[in-house]
């Protein structure tokens, strides 16, 4: 059982997802308004957040802002209207672990809620393997915790996200080679795929690469998007031919 904190002005839609939640058996506050939520969260320790972006009073990008600085760590579900590609890149620079565009399907937004409340209980802050065998070895200095969320550019930390993580870690898991989109969908999929379900939007994982680019900005790494197949993790070095 979560303690969650659901932020929504429509009140059909945040009643519905209080029940919702209530049923998959977690304890639920509710807020009408940014106002609201941000009392909620000086108040309260919650185990995560689903926050409506448009709000009143204050808006849920504000929201997410000023939560991010008190509770690094929480974990947080965008819900977003179906055009707002900006709201959603926003959002997820903002600190969003994950997002969902309105109008949403119920089983695939308690398997998301699920799968960050999982991923919330690792242990993000523990040390950095000491071994150097325990981490995973890439190009140019980078390496990667074989289970943990966790990167190292030159002994430097990067701070990645779980999908962050678990792309990057293929791209270097597959050097040299393409990784598909599928390969990435898959490995993002905590739970199995549901009947119907659309799964992550496919644009989702131009929008994590384009981050994961922007992270490795001064490192000689870069990730070559490879038309109509995927990814490939590509370093600015002349290769002998
Ligand atoms: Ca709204």
């Amino acid at each position: 059982m979560a303690n969650l904190l659901i932020v929504e002005d429509d009140e059909l839609l945040r009643d519905g997802l209080s029940d919702l939640m209530t049923q998959a058996g977690h304890q639920t506050t509710t807020a009408e308004d940014g106002e609201a939520a941000l009392a909620h969260i000086i108040a309260s320790v919650f185990d995560g957040v689903v926050l409506d972006l448009g709000l009143p009073k204050v808006d849920g990008m504000t929201v997410l802002r000023l939560l991010r600085e008190r509770h690094p760590a929480m974990p947080v579900l965008i819900l977003t209207a179906r055009d707002g590609v900006e709201d959603r890149v926003e959002g997820l620079n903002a600190g969003a672990d994950d997002y969902l565009t309105k109008p949403f399907n119920t089983d695939e937004l308690l398997a998301r809620l699920q799968s960050m409340l999982r991923r919330a209980s690792l242990p993000a802050f523990a040390p950095a393997p000491t071994a150097q065998s325990q981490a995973i070895q890439g190009p140019q200095g980078l390496r990667l915790d074989p289970v943990l969320p966790r990167a190292w550019l030159s002994g430097d930390a990067i701070d990645l996200t779980q999908r962050e993580w678990a792309l990057l870690r293929l791209l270097v898991q597959q050097q040299g080679q393409v990784v598909s989109r599928e390969d990435v969908l898959a490995a993002w999929q905590a739970q199995p795929a549901e009947a119907g379900g659309s799964g992550l939007a496919s644009n989702a994982l131009e929008v994590y690469v384009h981050r994961l680019r922007r992270k490795l900005t001064g490192s000689a790494l870069n990730i070559r998007n490879i038309r109509g197949l995927g990814y490939m993790l590509e370093h600015n070095t002349q290769s002998p031919g």
